[in-house]
């Protein structure tokens, strides 16, 4: 399996198959569990940079969990001794030189207490940690009183979200635009400048608040793709046919299913 993986990362194969990732294709087409598809996953393409991984997999001389170990660590340079150690190591082993080669101070969670409560762990470096202890002096001066660290972190979640998420942006834009309008009655329209890359703000307001910054892809059971990461401007109709910047013409897609329309189209094409 891990070898067939293999073969379509170096292809990007799963595309044939209507699946926007690797790990995606391995859990719709395969069954897989979540981690399971996620361990075979990072081998097999591990594995086009230190084909050793799949060889020693094969040769049956080691388990996939302790390969998948040591993915994160494993070089050209130093690739003998990682595998000799994933043949011969424990797990417990594996683990230790890992965690040596690289170390992570703070396993990250965030789990649930209760329906409104959630524990989260992180590390953090120094710069954060005094910039967090910063805002905790400025947010307890403005409030009178010593403020807590969650306290602190509902704040900043609030403020960044409000400067950075699109959906608020439009949100805020549309609002103003609004308002200015009824102020002079009606609307100007501007010239529409004609620039690959960057849409005016107005027409990114416009797909956002539509799209309400999510992946639009829907797939075949009718199940909207939840992905608000690394989205896409697809042209719906190709600027190269003669598809313009409009919203109309333009689809928020993440950057898995935008390479699978992409795919498809060229399929459908040829
Ligand atoms: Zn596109
Ligand atoms: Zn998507």
């Amino acid at each position: 399996m891990v070898e067939l993986l293999n073969l379509l990362a170096s292809t990007s194969g799963y595309l044939y198959f209507q699946c926007p990732s690797l790990r995606q294709y391995a859990i719709e087409k395969w069954g897989l569990p979540e981690y399971t598809a996620a361990d075979m996953v990072t081998v097999a393409r591990k594995s086009l940079e230190i084909p050793e991984l799949l060889s020693t997999l094969q040769r049956g001389q080691t388990s996939l969990s302790k390969l998948r170990r040591i993915c994160s660590v494993i070089t050209l340079k130093d690739k003998a001794e990682w595998l000799d150690l994933a043949e011969k190591g424990t797990n417990r082993d594996i683990e230790k030189a890992v965690a040596a080669a690289r170390p992570q101070p703070v396993d990250e969670s965030l789990n649930y207490k209760d329906d409104n409560l959630s524990e989260l762990r992180v590390g953090l470096n120094e710069e954060t940690r005094k910039n967090l202890e910063r805002i905790r002096d400025l947010l307890s001066q403005k409030n009178g009183r010593a403020v807590t660290l969650s306290e602190c972190l509902e704040q900043m979640t609030k403020i960044v979200l409000e400067k950075m998420d699109p959906l608020k942006k439009a949100e805020r834009a549309t609002k103003r635009r609004a308002a200015k309008c009824e102020k002079l009655g009606t609307c100007q329209i501007r010239k529409f400048i004609r620039a690959r890359r960057k849409l005016p703000a107005r027409v990114e307001h416009a797909i956002n608040l539509r799209d309400q910054a999510q992946c639009a892809h829907v797939n075949h059971q009718g199940q909207r793709c939840p992905n608000r990461r690394w989205l896409h401007r697809h042209h719906l109709k190709p600027v190269s046919m003669g598809g313009d910047d409009g919203v109309a013409n333009l689809r928020s897609l993440c950057s898995g299913h935008h390479r699978l329309v992409h795919f498809q189209e060229k399929e459908n094409l040829s």
